[in-house]
């Protein structure tokens, strides 16, 4: 399985699926800015610009850098407009910009965002409690913010990432059928978000339960964005990476958690799934060097350890001697 796996990764993969850039086997996108740094101490937009140079620097192409949420909801995401209007605006570099809502995407779009995710959850009430929608009023919403990028003149650069989060699990209702799951995926993408992302936000998901969903669903591109609340976003990762999952959502440091979910912690670490892929053969981009270094960084600003497990340990063959 595992040199299949390799093999499909490096070359099969990317020769027949050209939703995978040609150079990379996997697409990291770093998330860390955005759900990283959502649930710390707010740091200074300098700050947080030095982490996105430092992320860049370690071979990140797709970055979540902001939220435009409510600064009163989200103190940590503060000054998003300004954070992107500094950006640097090669094509080197997608930056994304996660949206609640059809002002939010129209603020992001008014500070040149080239990229928007827009949560929407399987879980009614998690939804009530994260953007204060029903999931009904929330797929309403995507389709304005759809039909908003559909009518700006980027439009062809613009993608939308509908994250569905709360896939795996529920803080408040358990155990999420994947029949919903695929249903509400099948009805995005027919009102005509780019792509999904399944998101186990409060780290329920297990590989029973991740190969339960991809084999009732597979959608075209699906990606997963996982948190190891419970130990298992490696695990969660590699099966999916089995069941043939190019896309995930990763942090430094490992960083990450959701003001509204009680008890959620870390994403899945980017070192942690680079240092795995790079085991394993498959091309992700990053240099797991420089992503340390970039961690390092981070645990300076943020002023406490990070979970990361490979950030503590180091790399297994020690890479800057
Ligand atoms: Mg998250």
């Amino acid at each position: 399985m595992a040199n299949d796996l390799k093999r499909e990764g490096i070359s099969e993969a990317s020769a027949t699926n050209e939703r995978l850039t040609p150079r990379r086997g996997v697409e990291i996108r770093e998330v860390g800015p955005r759900d990283g740094l959502q649930v710390e101490k707010p740091l200074s937009v300098e700050e947080r610009l030095s982490l996105i140079k430092a992320l860049v620097e370690a071979g990140a192409t797709e970055i979540e850098a902001a939220s435009f949420v409510s600064p009163k909801a989200v103190p940590a995401m503060a000054g998003a407009g300004e954070l992107f209007k500094a950006l640097d605006d090669s094509d080197e570099v997608r930056y994304w910009a996660l949206v609640p809502n059809l002002r939010g995407a129209e603020m992001a779009l008014e500070s040149s965002a080239k990229a928007l995710t827009v949560t929407i959850s399987a879980s009614p009430a998690y939804n009530l409690h994260n953007v204060a929608m029903s999931i009904e009023d929330s797929i309403r919403e995507l389709t304005r913010i759809t039909a908003l990028v559909a009518n700006s003149s980027n439009s062809r650069e613009i993608p939308v990432d509908a994250v569905v989060s709360c896939a795996f699990g529920s803080p408040y209702e358990g155990d999420i059928s994947p029949l919903d799951v695929a249903v509400l995926t099948e009805r995005l993408l027919e009102i005509g978000v780019s792509r999904v992302t399944w998101a186990d936000t409060t780290g329920m998901a297990t590989p029973r339960l991740i190969t339960a969903l991809l084999e009732s669903s597979s959608p075209p591109d699906v990606g997963l964005h996982l948190h190891d609340t419970r130990g298992t976003a490696l695990l969660n990762a590699y099966v999916a990476l089995e069941h043939g999952v190019r896309r995930f959502d990763t942090a430094i440091g490992g960083l990450g958690g959701s003001p509204f979910a009680k008890g959620a912690s870390g994403n899945l670490a980017t070192c942690d799934l680079v240092y795995l892929l790079d085991e394993m053969g498959i091309a992700s981009g990053f240099n797991l060097s420089k992503l340390l270094e970039a961690a390092s960084l981070l645990e300076q600003l943020v002023g406490h350890p990070l979970p990361s497990k490979v950030y503590a340990a180091g790399p297994r063959i020690a890479t800057n001697s």
